[in-house]
């Protein structure tokens, strides 16, 4: 990797620093985080309101990070756009841009690949590769808006990875995308999906942002959630639960728990009644995913009436609940499957050379 200082990484406190620190005017710094983050070009030298000496200090000291589209499937049904991205090493990340009635909303991914090892998701099959830089959940959103013209409203951080794994990189990005020098992204319209890592969701709710909280739940105790996700082994249901009534309390804002209903795993009757009594009195709303079927995994996704019922059960006990709507099944938009099938096909091919 390179030497050169990540600059689109920087929130404006730091470019301030930067640019004070090269005996530079304060307000060059605006100027150059506007260009970056609003005008959004990749080289200094578009940067006119910039002297000749300072693009010169700055292209020797500073890198712009790009990230190459490889490839975008719309899906005729809904209009779903899947982006292939390609970053500065070759790894490859994907990012899905949704549009719905209130605006247009887009899914990055936070790392290239994931290690938390849910049985049911595509992204952990390789294991981690590497956490993103800010610059590079950033260019997600910048290269998608370029590429479809259409203005950026909301942000759901629930692409490929972890982000309360790569928690600092995921909070700098959060605070430059919301910055109003930069895209001026409300934090109410970001959204941040975690499969419970315990200590984040504390850090998170002290950090006490207007950001949206989801949580992977997909159970409703560790017998059954352990049949699907692997972090069980390290935080229980208990201790998961203990850390969202502390973010509910402390923040005072409704967590989304996130729940996808595989046949004969976690939908039966039971299980609905037993999660109304464990999400009892908290904060929180509730959101059903029909699982997607992931080549090479066992889990099959719950019948439509299955589904219906158990949004019955859990709404006769007063929990707010919704399906998510299955956008973009046509171009693999479920966490890490259009990746997989990128990097498949390549080592196929390179196989076959
Ligand atoms: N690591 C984060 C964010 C990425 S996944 C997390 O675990 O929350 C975004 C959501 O999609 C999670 O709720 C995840 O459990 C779910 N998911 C992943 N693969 C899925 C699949 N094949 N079918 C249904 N939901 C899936």
């Amino acid at each position: 990797m390179s030497r050169l200082i990540d600059i689109k990484s920087l929130d404006l406190d730091e470019l301030n620093e930067f640019i004070l620190s090269m005996n530079e005017k304060k307000f060059r710094s605006s100027q150059i985080y506007t260009w970056l983050h609003q005008k959004g070009v990749h080289s200094f030298l578009e940067m006119t309101n910039l002297s000749k000496e300072l693009i010169n200090k700055l292209s020797e000291t500073c890198s712009i990070v790009k990230v190459e589209q490889l490839d975008c499937l719309s899906s005729k049904e809904d209009g779903t756009k899947k982006f292939l991205f390609e970053l500065e090493d070759d790894q490859v990340v994907e990012s899905v841009l949704m549009s719905y009635k209130y605006g247009n909303s887009v899914c990055i991914s936070s790392q290239v690949g994931c290690k938390m090892g849910c049985k049911f998701c595509a992204s952990t099959i390789g294991g981690l590769v590497r956490n993103l830089k800010p610059s590079e959940m950033l260019e997600q959103i910048y290269a998608i808006e370029k590429f479809s013209g259409e203005k950026i409203s909301n942000i759901v951080v629930m692409g490929t990875g972890e982000p309360f794994d790569n928690y600092d990189n995921l909070m700098k990005f959060i605070k430059i995308i919301n910055s109003k020098e930069g895209r001026n992204i409300g934090q109410r319209n970001i959204t941040v999906s975690t499969c419970g890592i315990v200590p984040r969701i504390y850090d998170f709710a002290d950090a006490n942002t207007d950001v949206n909280l989801a949580i992977s739940l997909h159970a409703a105790g560790d017998d059954v959630r352990e049949k699907l996700m692997s972090i069980v082994h390290q935080f229980t249901y208990e201790e998961l639960m203990a850390s969202c009534k502390y973010y509910t309390k402390t923040t005072n804002r409704r967590i989304t728990f996130e729940y996808s209903l595989v046949k004969g795993i976690n939908d039966s009757k039971d299980d609905a009644y037993l999660l109304t009594r464990k999400l009892k009195g908290l904060l929180c709303h509730v959101n059903l995913i029909p699982m997607n079927n992931v080549e090479g995994r066992p889990f099959e996704k719950s019948d439509e009436e299955t589904i219906k019922n158990f949004k019955r059960i859990l709404e006769s006990k007063k929990i707010t609940t919704t399906i998510r709507r299955a956008l973009g099944q046509e171009v693999d938009a479920a966490c890490g499957q259009l990746r997989r099938s990128y990097t498949n096909k390549s080592n196929n091919e390179s196989k076959r050379t």
